[in-house]
């Protein structure tokens, strides 16, 4: 299976919610199974109260995603959300456009907040695991790595599930610079990488209002609210 596997966020500590190690047996993880026809079998705690079930089959680059319970709604809405530090010397690439700023996202990868929410809303409807699990940031092929890769791994597993974009809404929080030269740039690129028509996609901007890291330019935030149609 090639590895997709990246995150903007450190490893987690316990390892019995990581696909890279499979819990013992004795805990029996049945909530979400992912299985390669390499020699990789990636199994997804079922710590988690949810009873829907997702595999992930892998053959030579074609990944087929069955989901009993996903294909038996006709909506699933997902919500993601995004923190980076913002430091001097990093370029500052936002929904993979390179917005001239005096710092950028110091990160694993290229550190673009808005389209890692954005990957992880769409992992959240389709009840997958959150970026972090599915591109863990250990894996060096990922360092520097444009996260356009991320967001069409996650629109090709949506396509997989059954789903199409209806809409979706992100609202970026940034001190500095101003938004607006860049949105329509930006919601551009989104339509594109997303295949889907800019009149569903929604870009809002707002300030923090001097406060907290996030208000000092040392931070940027985004958020992203998903809407999945069936096809
Ligand atoms: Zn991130």
């Amino acid at each position: 299976m090639a590895s997709f596997f990246y995150t903007c966020s450190p490893l987690p500590t316990k390892i019995t919610n990581n696909p890279l190690f499979p819990l013992p047996s004795s805990l029996k993880p049945r909530t979400l199974s992912l299985r390669t026809t390499t020699t990789t079998t990636l199994s997804v705690s079922a710590t988690a109260s949810t009873s829907s079930s997702v595999e992930v089959n892998d053959s030579s680059s074609s990944t087929a995603v069955r989901s009993s319970k996903s294909k038996s709604l006709p909506f699933r809405v997902g919500h993601g959300f995004d923190l980076h530090r913002l430091e001097p010397g990093y370029p500052l690439i936002i929904g993979g456009i390179n917005i001239p700023h005096d710092r950028g996202c110091e990160a694993h990868s290229d550190g673009d907040v808005l389209l890692h929410c954005i990957v992880d809303a769409i992992l959240g409807a389709l009840g997958l695991p959150d970026i972090g699990m599915i591109f863990p940031d250990n894996d060096p092929k990922w360092k520097g790595a444009p996260s356009s890769v991320f967001i069409k791994e996650a629109v090709r597993l949506m396509h997989e599930a059954g789903y199409e974009i209806g809409n979706l809404d992100a609202t970026l929080i940034l001190q500095r610079p101003k938004l607006s030269p860049h949105k329509d740039a930006i919601k551009a690129n989104l339509s594109e990488l997303l295949g889907t028509d800019s009149s569903v996609l929604n870009l809002k901007a707002k300030t923090h209002e001097k406060v907290d890291s996030l208000g000092e330019n040392r931070s940027i935030a985004a958020h992203t609210v998903v809407l999945l149609m069936k096809k």
